[in-house]
């Protein structure tokens, strides 16, 4: 299959790549139809994220067609998905609590060493995002294998097109949460500094939880034209 991959900094290129297989029950493989580029893939572009290796497939916000299931999995061939970032097992303690980003068998336990030296802490796993979470292959290719397809993965109902959900992957729920972590009460005014897309997201979430007023700050013009369009 065709995939994008990091070579270093400043440099990715589309390759030419082996395509992925089912390694455990729970995986299935998605047929990519709409990915994104997100901010924090310039991170790894800017060589800014250590652990990257030549070669790794790029990509954490994509969606796709199930064209393969593990016996584990519960998704079905020619179901719709949207994957979010995350990779996590469903099972653990964390996951229990529904704090997927802190799952303690997403991530490989060598990788989990080389955040907790790092960082002070282990990273959960992430497609497409260096081997200090994991060293998943992302889904800026063709084709991409998803762990634990039976946590992650959102079925998309019949009728909406890849425009309309593609965002759940990371960046909708990312604004949401800002959103969510303002405590947000009907009748508020909130502001929001930065109107790229995450914060396009947190403006219409403050509005889905009653703000009555939002301030969106930003020194683009066309980013605060397109947040007017949000103005409830
Ligand atoms: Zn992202
Ligand atoms: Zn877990």
């Amino acid at each position: 299959m065709r995939a994008l991959t990091w070579h270093g900094k400043h440099d990715v290129r589309v390759d030419t790549v082996d395509d992925p297989e089912i390694l455990n029950p729970r995986d299935a493989i998605i047929r990519i139809t709409s990915t994104a580029i997100c901010g924090s893939d310039l991170h790894l572009y800017d060589g800014y994220i250590p652990t990257m290796q030549a070669g790794d497939i790029l990509g954490h916000e994509f969606m796709g067609e199930v064209v393969e299931t593990g016996p584990g999995s519960t998704l079905q061939k020619g179901q719709r998905v949207v994957v979010p970032f995350t990779i996590a097992c469903g099972s653990c303690y964390h996951c229990g609590k529904h704090q997927y980003s802190a799952c303690d068998n997403g991530n490989p336990a060598d990788n989990q060493d080389i955040g907790q030296e790092m960082y002070g802490q282990p990273m959960s796993g992430l497609f497409g995002y260096s081997h200090l979470t994991g060293g998943y292959a992302g889904g800026q290719a063709e084709y991409v294998r998803v762990p634990f397809s039976d946590v992650g993965p959102i079925v998309v109902p019949d009728g909406l097109d890849d425009d309309e959900v593609l965002f759940l992957s990371d960046i909708l729920p990312t604004g949401w949460q800002a959103a969510e972590n303002a405590d947000i009460e009907p009748g508020d005014t909130v502001a929001v500094w930065g109107c790229g897309p995450v914060g396009l997201f947190a403006v219409q979430s403050a509005f889905l939880m009653g703000a009555h007023r939002v301030i969106a700050i930003d020194h683009f013009p066309h980013r605060l034209e397109l947040a007017k369009k949000f103005r409830c």
